[in-house]
């Protein structure tokens, strides 16, 4: 058994552990990762990077499709899946190779192998086969995996996320269980890319989390681009042949069968935290997830914890402000308290949804009487209309809600591209500004942008192009 002395131990080099080990090196410290696949983790390798690359090509299958309507003539004469999922792979192994590279320039250590949570002398330390990694602190990063339901396996026809990235072919039908943001991206790519697809969704909306607004924008563009949705459905089981796989659902009292090609199951990710020595060094989880005070101490003296195993919104770029943040905390700085309201959303399928902040009924909850909102169509907004020419779907829109005389305290997109808008809602919403404070800023014309700037100049009693 050898030991390795450092200051900081990550377990885990997915976004969360690696945001922690860049900060604390930058901080001073020695530190380690220990991994057990590749740096970089399931955003980099099998979530984000890829699926958004998948997104790309799909839309620019739409793009093709639509040429016309801006005068260039091209016809689509299909969709070569390997060609993709190759681009896919050279494009992650970049960026791959680019993270290696700089984690190695900044001398932290990448130990590849499976780590459980051991101590050596009172003190934290990750064991690796017959090595011991001590560290004055611990971070606990080992991210999530998906779920699937009770009674049905994955198979080569019943795939999670990562299998679905993985196909070399677009399957011509496909069954999405699950309509939240993984399986309504994959359904939106699949649509796009030439498959007939069905959502089968338990609650009664796709994307529930999202503002009214936004969930039903999404379901009508959905319903326009011919992908069938099962709202309110009860999966009631999943049999597989030689020839495709039939999903039985229940909805409202009457059973139907959907027959598919390949069903993507999307009902949630859980955390990894089991059989990694977690309880037995004193660290309580509750269904899973790892306890931790409002600075990400477990209950385990100096072991943190950062991202998906961490209850609360699973995103990548909250993941890295959590690396960040415990950095921080261990060199005894004082980081701005984390805030899981105020991580943007973004879900990208086509019409993309974003969002910060509370949605309306949120912010009633919260605030009574005195919520106001704000909504402008991008119908109305030039650049909009020019990006999305020829699309079937109905332009989208900019919601501002906000509280009378205060501050604005959500904002929610609908439309192609909305995603890259959303840094001006959260640093709306995050610094508390009111709709006045920001009427008098300049959006550039044309730009998407510009229906915030009305929203903002509407709310604040003097629209320029709205009622
Ligand atoms: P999710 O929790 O967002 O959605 C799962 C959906 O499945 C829910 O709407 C739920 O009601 C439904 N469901 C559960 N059991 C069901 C059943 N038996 N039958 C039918 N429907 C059922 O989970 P996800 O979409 O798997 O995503 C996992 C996590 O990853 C989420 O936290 C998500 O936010 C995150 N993620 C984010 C992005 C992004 O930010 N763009 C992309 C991918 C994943």
């Amino acid at each position: 058994m050898t030991d390795n002395i450092f200051d900081l131990v990550v377990l885990g080099g997915g976004s969360g552990g690696y945001a922690a080990a860049l900060r604390a090196a930058e901080l001073g410290s020695r530190a380690v990762i220990i991994e057990q696949d590749l740096l970089g983790g399931t955003c980099l390798h099998r979530g984000c990077v890829p699926t958004k690359a998948l997104l790309h090509t799909a839309e620019v299958a739409d793009s093709v499709r639509h040429a016309a309507a801006v005068g260039v003539n091209a016809t689509l004469d299909g969709i070569d899946a390997g060609a993709a999922l190759e681009w896919r792979r050279a494009l992650v192994s970049g960026k791959h190779r680019g993270l290696s590279s700089l984690v190695k320039a900044r001398g932290i250590e990448v130990v590849f192998g499976r780590g459980t949570l051991t101590s050596v002398d009172g003190k934290p330390a990750v064991a690796v086969g017959g090595d011991r990694y001590v560290g004055s602190d611990v971070v606990i990063a080992t991210g999530a995996s998906s779920r699937s339901i009770p009674g049905i396996d994955f198979s080569e026809r019943v795939l999670d996320s990562e299998a679905a990235l993985a196909l070399e072919t677009v399957p011509a039908r496909v069954a999405v269980l699950g309509g939240g943001v993984i399986g309504v991206e994959f359904a939106s790519a699949w649509r796009s890319l030439g498959a007939d697809v069905t959502i089968i969704e338990a609650l009664d909306h796709l994307i529930a989390n999202e503002d009214p607004s936004s969930r039903t924008a999404l379901e009508k563009a959905y319903q326009r681009r011919g992908i069938a949705l099962e709202l309110g459905a009860r999966v009631t089981g999943v049999s597989e042949d030689a020839s495709g796989v039939s999903v039985a659902i229940e909805r409202n009292g009457s059973a139907t069968t959907i027959e598919a090609d390949a069903v993507l199951v999307a009902v949630g990710r859980g955390p990894n935290t089991s059989n990694l020595g977690l309880e037995e060094a004193g660290i309580a989880l509750e269904r899973g997830f790892v306890t931790t005070d409002e600075a990400l101490r477990t209950t385990a003296a100096h072991v943190w914890a950062v991202g998906d195993i961490v209850p609360g919104p699973q995103l990548a770029h909250r993941s890295f402000r959590h690396g960040i943040f415990v950095a921080e905390m261990i060199a005894g700085r004082m980081p701005a308290p984390l805030d899981d309201g105020l991580f943007p959303r973004v879900t990208y399928s086509t019409p993309e949804i974003a969002s910060i902040g509370l949605t309306e009924p949120q912010a009633r909850e919260k605030h009574g009487e005195i919520v106001v909102t704000q909504e402008v169509s991008l119908a109305g907004n030039a650049k909009s209309e020019i990006v999305s020419a020829g699309s079937p779907v109905r332009a989208g829109s900019v919601k501002v809600v906000a509280l009378k005389d205060g501050p604005i305290v959500g904002v929610h997109l609908v439309g192609d591209r909305v995603g890259e808008l959303i840094t001006e809602g959260q640093l709306a919403v995050a610094w508390e500004a009111r709709a006045d404070d920001l009427a008098p800023l300049i959006h550039a014309h044309p730009s998407q942008s510009e229906a915030l700037g009305e929203a903002f100049l509407a709310l604040a009693g003097s629209p320029l192009h709205t009622m």
